[in-house]
């Protein structure tokens, strides 16, 4: 039997054994309503209370700051949507960046198309946004300012606190999808001035289908879900008791196990960028400093990057090519265009995402088995003879 090398980590993660065994009474036993009043149901809203205090306790922020949402898709779109319609009268402009989610960016597309304007900040070769460039691009009529807080390709980590003390002195609104982040690095609402926040369990090892909205205390969302008025009105339907009480399980080991996990991780990481880049005609993208801890990604020339995930599959290794949202699509994806590749070089792309699952035998294994797919590939491709030869195919 082949090895799994599973070094996705950046598309969705494993399910916690401990976030699995606190949802198990719920998902059998402890299936009440938590809206009822008879202690089935009680003990249902007792846990997902309690649950929802582990989750502001992770982001330095209060309970009834916390809403649950289904994953960071629908807290994106509840956040941008909500702010804009919130703020029409004071304007119509929106910053943003190049970076985004599609949950994001295709969020913001919709605005534009209902008279709304978006300014989408660029970036350096390293992923970098400037905060100059992020000053002069303020307006009167700037009503949000909407900011991935890590990215979900290239690991480049934004400035989210020096963007937040930015937006809160010029009384902007500052949403940040930090679904790459919580978990992973340190996230305080409250010192870096967050506004508005999005997170996912699937990606800090809770269960798929959950995440929240963090909402700043004060501000008047408008409502996403009309119905019997849970979440206090904003999201109703039933809550999925289950999924919040593992996503707070998970989020609690993830935040104890941080400074030992980020040491770990990266070292993994930084073996694995090493190990890679000894193969000629090979680019890590994003910062090579400023990144997420498990986050190695890569451009080969004249690589095709589906086939190369293709052959990594054979060899029992899971890794992405571009984004997992954008793979099925022919054009490469929007972030690898954004930091200034070429269009044949980012179809070459490869994202290798640890965690804390990951073992340095993976790390081997995979520095054993990538090198010769990558020769294999470049033998089959006339773009490599050219390449090599010096000479342009006719
Ligand atoms: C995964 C991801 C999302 C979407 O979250 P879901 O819970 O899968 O809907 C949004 N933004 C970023 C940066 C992500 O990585």
């Amino acid at each position: 039997m082949t090895r799994i090398v599973y070094a996705d980590n950046a598309a969705t993660t494993s399910l916690s054994r401990h976030a699995l065994e606190e949802m198990m009474p719920y998902l059998t036993k402890e299936y009440g309503n938590p809206s009822t009043v008879y202690s089935l149901g009680r003990s249902a809203k007792k846990a997902m209370e309690n649950a929802r205090a582990k989750i502001a306790s992770a982001l330095g922020c209060r309970p009834d700051e916390i809403f649950i949402t289904s994953g960071g898709t629908e807290a994106d779109n509840w956040a941008i949507r909500s702010a804009a319609i919130m703020k029409k009268d004071k304007g119509k402009h929106i910053i943003s960046t190049v970076l985004e989610h599609h949950a994001v960016l295709h969020t913001l597309k919709s605005l534009e198309k209902a008279g709304y304007e978006v300014t989408y900040l660029g970036v350096d070769s390293a992923g970098n946004i400037s905060l100059d460039e992020l000053k002069n691009t303020i307006r009167q009529d700037t009503i949000l300012i909407t900011v991935i807080a890590a990215s979900n390709e290239i690991g480049t980590i934004m400035p989210i606190a020096e963007i937040g003390a930015l937006a809160r002195e010029k009384g902007i609104l500052f949403h940040t999808d930090a679904v790459q982040a919580v978990g992973h690095i340190p996230v305080n609402t409250e010192e870096m001035k967050i506004d508005l926040l999005s997170l996912s369990a699937h990606k800090f090892k809770g269960p798929k289908g959950i995440g929240a909205l963090y909402i700043k205390k004060g501000l008047r969302l408008p409502s996403n879900m009309y119905g019997g008025a849970q979440e206090r009105g904003l999201r109703s339907g039933t809550e999925n008791v289950a999924g919040i009480v593992g996503m707070a399980a998970a989020l609690e080991e993830a935040v104890s196990n941080m400074d030992n996990n980020i040491k770990k991780i990266s070292a993994m990481r930084d073996r694995l960028i090493d190990g890679l880049l000894k193969i000629p005609y090979t680019r890590l993208t994003g910062d090579p400093v400023n990144r997420l801890p498990g986050s190695a990604s890569f451009v080969f020339e004249c690589i095709e990057g589906e086939s190369m995930v293709l052959l990594l599959d054979q060899a029992g290794i899971c890794a992405s090519s571009g984004s997992a949202c954008s793979s099925g699509s022919l054009d490469p994806s929007h972030v690898l265009l954004a930091i200034g590749l070429p269009h044949e070089v980012a179809h070459g792309s490869l994202r290798l995402s640890l965690n804390e699952d990951n073992t340095e035998e993976d790390v081997d294994y995979i520095l054993e088995k990538l090198p010769p797919i990558i020769s294999r590939l470049r033998d089959m491709s006339p773009l490599w003879e050219e390449k090599i030869s010096g000479k342009p195919i006719k």
